[in-house]
Protein backbone atom coordinates (compact mmCIF):
# COMPACT_ATOMS: atom_id res chain seq x y z
CA UNK A 1 0.00 0.00 0.00
CA UNK A 2 1.74 2.88 -1.24
CA UNK A 3 1.75 6.13 0.18
CA UNK A 4 3.40 9.50 -0.01
CA UNK A 5 6.98 9.26 2.51
CA UNK A 6 8.15 12.76 2.03
CA UNK A 7 8.12 16.28 4.65
CA UNK A 8 4.15 16.97 4.57
CA UNK A 9 4.78 20.61 5.48
CA UNK A 10 6.01 20.84 2.04
CA UNK A 11 2.96 19.92 0.69
CA UNK A 12 1.01 22.90 2.53
CA UNK A 13 4.00 25.63 1.19
CA UNK A 14 3.59 24.11 -2.41
CA UNK A 15 -0.15 24.41 -2.22
CA UNK A 16 -0.18 27.85 -0.58
CA UNK A 17 -2.67 26.63 2.08
CA UNK A 18 -2.48 24.96 5.78
CA UNK A 19 -3.42 21.46 5.17
CA UNK A 20 -3.38 20.35 8.84
CA UNK A 21 -1.40 16.92 8.03
CA UNK A 22 0.63 17.07 11.24
CA UNK A 23 -1.81 17.15 14.21
CA UNK A 24 -1.45 19.89 17.03
CA UNK A 25 1.56 21.41 15.49
CA UNK A 26 -0.48 23.07 12.55
CA UNK A 27 -2.04 25.05 15.77
CA UNK A 28 1.34 25.84 17.06
CA UNK A 29 3.93 28.28 16.12
CA UNK A 30 6.36 26.39 15.00
CA UNK A 31 4.25 25.35 11.60
CA UNK A 32 6.28 25.70 8.66
CA UNK A 33 3.49 27.40 6.63
CA UNK A 34 3.12 30.09 9.61
CA UNK A 35 6.78 30.88 9.52
CA UNK A 36 7.56 30.50 5.60
CA UNK A 37 4.63 30.67 3.62
CA UNK A 38 6.32 30.51 0.66
CA UNK A 39 6.70 27.83 -2.15
CA UNK A 40 9.60 25.39 -1.52
CA UNK A 41 12.61 25.17 -3.82
CA UNK A 42 14.54 28.21 -5.56
CA UNK A 43 12.88 31.27 -5.42
CA UNK A 44 11.14 31.58 -9.86
CA UNK A 45 12.85 34.76 -11.96
CA UNK A 46 9.44 35.74 -12.61
CA UNK A 47 5.96 34.69 -11.80
CA UNK A 48 3.99 32.95 -14.41
CA UNK A 49 -0.08 33.63 -14.71
CA UNK A 50 -1.67 30.12 -13.58
CA UNK A 51 -4.01 28.68 -16.58
CA UNK A 52 -7.41 27.64 -15.45
CA UNK A 53 -5.91 23.89 -16.23
CA UNK A 54 -3.44 24.57 -13.53
CA UNK A 55 -5.49 25.70 -11.07
CA UNK A 56 -7.82 22.78 -11.51
CA UNK A 57 -4.91 20.53 -10.65
CA UNK A 58 -3.48 22.79 -7.93
CA UNK A 59 -6.81 21.60 -6.25
CA UNK A 60 -7.11 18.44 -6.99
CA UNK A 61 -3.68 18.12 -5.56
CA UNK A 62 -5.09 19.72 -2.44
CA UNK A 63 -7.79 17.03 -2.10
CA UNK A 64 -5.60 14.31 -2.79
CA UNK A 65 -3.08 15.48 -0.12
CA UNK A 66 -5.69 16.13 2.59
CA UNK A 67 -6.84 12.77 3.29
CA UNK A 68 -3.22 10.70 1.98
CA UNK A 69 -4.22 9.39 -1.17
CA UNK A 70 -2.01 8.50 -4.02
CA UNK A 71 -3.22 9.39 -7.80
CA UNK A 72 -4.09 5.86 -8.24
CA UNK A 73 -7.13 5.37 -5.61
CA UNK A 74 -7.49 8.59 -5.69
CA UNK A 75 -8.98 8.65 -9.77
CA UNK A 76 -11.17 5.42 -8.85
CA UNK A 77 -12.53 7.63 -6.20
CA UNK A 78 -13.67 10.11 -9.16
CA UNK A 79 -15.03 6.96 -11.60
CA UNK A 80 -16.90 6.03 -8.17
CA UNK A 81 -18.20 8.70 -6.87
CA UNK A 82 -19.54 10.15 -11.10
CA UNK A 83 -21.32 6.26 -10.83
CA UNK A 84 -23.07 7.00 -7.85
CA UNK A 85 -26.57 9.09 -7.90
CA UNK A 86 -26.19 12.72 -6.62
CA UNK A 87 -23.99 15.68 -6.96
CA UNK A 88 -20.58 13.68 -8.24
CA UNK A 89 -18.25 16.70 -5.95
CA UNK A 90 -19.97 15.71 -2.66
CA UNK A 91 -20.13 11.99 -3.51
CA UNK A 92 -16.42 12.10 -3.86
CA UNK A 93 -15.79 13.84 -0.36
CA UNK A 94 -18.32 11.29 1.02
CA UNK A 95 -16.28 8.85 -0.10
CA UNK A 96 -13.33 9.90 1.08
CA UNK A 97 -14.80 10.66 4.36
CA UNK A 98 -15.51 7.41 4.56
CA UNK A 99 -12.09 5.57 4.77
CA UNK A 100 -11.16 3.96 8.25
CA UNK A 101 -8.29 6.21 8.84
CA UNK A 102 -10.08 9.57 8.23
CA UNK A 103 -12.86 8.03 10.76
CA UNK A 104 -10.40 7.65 13.32
CA UNK A 105 -9.05 10.60 13.06
CA UNK A 106 -12.60 12.56 13.02
CA UNK A 107 -13.35 10.77 16.19
CA UNK A 108 -10.29 12.30 18.28
CA UNK A 109 -8.17 8.76 18.12
CA UNK A 110 -5.50 10.76 16.23
CA UNK A 111 -4.12 14.04 16.25
CA UNK A 112 -4.27 14.08 11.91
CA UNK A 113 -4.38 11.35 9.33
CA UNK A 114 -1.58 10.45 8.91
CA UNK A 115 -0.90 9.06 12.49
CA UNK A 116 -4.45 7.21 11.97
CA UNK A 117 -3.16 5.54 8.98
CA UNK A 118 -0.44 4.27 11.26
CA UNK A 119 -2.66 3.07 14.20
CA UNK A 120 -4.61 1.25 11.51
CA UNK A 121 -1.70 -0.13 9.74
CA UNK A 122 -0.52 -0.96 13.31
CA UNK A 123 -3.45 -3.12 14.36
CA UNK A 124 -4.31 -0.54 17.23
CA UNK A 125 -8.14 -0.63 15.93
CA UNK A 126 -11.01 -2.56 15.49
CA UNK A 127 -14.35 -2.37 13.38
CA UNK A 128 -17.56 -4.11 14.83
CA UNK A 129 -15.31 -6.08 17.58
CA UNK A 130 -12.45 -7.30 14.16
CA UNK A 131 -8.74 -5.80 13.86
CA UNK A 132 -8.79 -3.94 10.49
CA UNK A 133 -5.30 -2.99 9.31
CA UNK A 134 -6.29 -1.43 5.99
CA UNK A 135 -6.66 2.35 6.56
CA UNK A 136 -8.85 2.65 3.18
CA UNK A 137 -11.39 0.18 4.23
CA UNK A 138 -14.65 1.60 4.12
CA UNK A 139 -17.07 2.53 6.78
CA UNK A 140 -20.97 1.78 7.51
CA UNK A 141 -23.37 3.81 8.95
CA UNK A 142 -23.05 1.65 12.43
CA UNK A 143 -20.21 0.40 12.45
CA UNK A 144 -18.65 0.31 15.81
CA UNK A 145 -14.92 1.14 16.09
CA UNK A 146 -12.74 0.46 19.11
CA UNK A 147 -8.81 -0.10 20.20
CA UNK A 148 -7.89 -3.50 19.84
CA UNK A 149 -6.42 -5.45 23.09
CA UNK A 150 -3.37 -4.28 21.64
CA UNK A 151 -4.14 -1.17 21.06
CA UNK A 152 -5.32 -0.62 24.66
CA UNK A 153 -1.85 -1.79 25.78
CA UNK A 154 0.04 0.55 23.41
CA UNK A 155 1.07 4.18 24.51
CA UNK A 156 -0.83 5.75 21.94
CA UNK A 157 -3.88 4.83 23.66
CA UNK A 158 -2.89 6.03 26.88
CA UNK A 159 -2.09 9.54 25.31
CA UNK A 160 -5.14 9.73 23.09
CA UNK A 161 -7.35 8.96 26.64
CA UNK A 162 -6.39 12.42 27.98
CA UNK A 163 -5.86 14.43 24.77
CA UNK A 164 -9.99 13.07 23.29
CA UNK A 165 -11.30 15.14 25.37
CA UNK A 166 -10.33 18.02 23.98
CA UNK A 167 -11.60 17.32 20.39
CA UNK A 168 -14.46 18.22 18.82
CA UNK A 169 -16.02 14.99 16.18
CA UNK A 170 -18.37 15.71 13.55
CA UNK A 171 -22.36 15.33 14.34
CA UNK A 172 -22.03 11.93 12.17
CA UNK A 173 -20.08 9.85 14.77
CA UNK A 174 -21.29 9.51 18.30
CA UNK A 175 -18.11 9.08 20.51
CA UNK A 176 -17.78 7.28 24.27
CA UNK A 177 -14.88 8.56 25.84
CA UNK A 178 -15.28 6.16 28.88
CA UNK A 179 -14.34 2.97 26.54
CA UNK A 180 -13.10 5.20 23.99
CA UNK A 181 -14.86 3.53 20.59
CA UNK A 182 -16.85 5.29 18.77
CA UNK A 183 -19.66 4.75 16.11
CA UNK A 184 -20.49 6.14 12.85
CA UNK A 185 -24.29 7.08 13.27
CA UNK A 186 -24.97 8.96 10.18
CA UNK A 187 -23.45 9.00 6.48
CA UNK A 188 -20.65 11.57 6.66
CA UNK A 189 -21.96 15.47 5.88
CA UNK A 190 -19.95 17.65 3.81
CA UNK A 191 -19.88 21.09 3.48
CA UNK A 192 -16.70 22.96 2.18
CA UNK A 193 -15.04 25.31 4.82
CA UNK A 194 -15.92 22.98 7.40
CA UNK A 195 -15.06 19.04 6.27
CA UNK A 196 -12.75 20.15 4.02
CA UNK A 197 -10.80 23.05 2.57
CA UNK A 198 -10.96 22.65 -1.29
CA UNK A 199 -13.65 22.86 -3.96
CA UNK A 200 -15.14 19.31 -4.72
CA UNK A 201 -16.36 20.96 -7.87
CA UNK A 202 -12.99 22.07 -9.01
CA UNK A 203 -11.56 18.35 -9.02
CA UNK A 204 -14.32 16.91 -10.59
CA UNK A 205 -13.58 19.75 -13.52
CA UNK A 206 -10.19 18.58 -13.84
CA UNK A 207 -11.18 14.76 -14.45
CA UNK A 208 -14.04 15.75 -16.92
CA UNK A 209 -12.01 16.83 -19.37
FE1 LIG B 1 1.00 22.22 7.18
FE2 LIG B 1 0.65 21.42 9.68
FE3 LIG B 1 3.13 21.54 8.63
FE4 LIG B 1 1.76 23.77 9.22
S1 LIG B 1 2.52 22.23 10.66
S2 LIG B 1 2.91 23.40 7.34
S3 LIG B 1 -0.35 23.17 8.66
S4 LIG B 1 1.44 20.18 8.00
Amino acid sequence: MARYTGPVCRLCRRHGDKLFLKGDRCFSPKCSFERRPNPPGPRPARRRKISDRGLQLREKQRARVTYGVLEKQFRRYYEEAIRRPGVTGENLVRLLELRLDNIVYRMGFADSRNQARQIVRHGLISVNGRKVDIPSARLNPGDMIAFTPRGTRSEHYKYTQEVAKSKNPPSWVSVDLSNMSGRMVSPPEVAQGETHNFNENVVIEYYSR
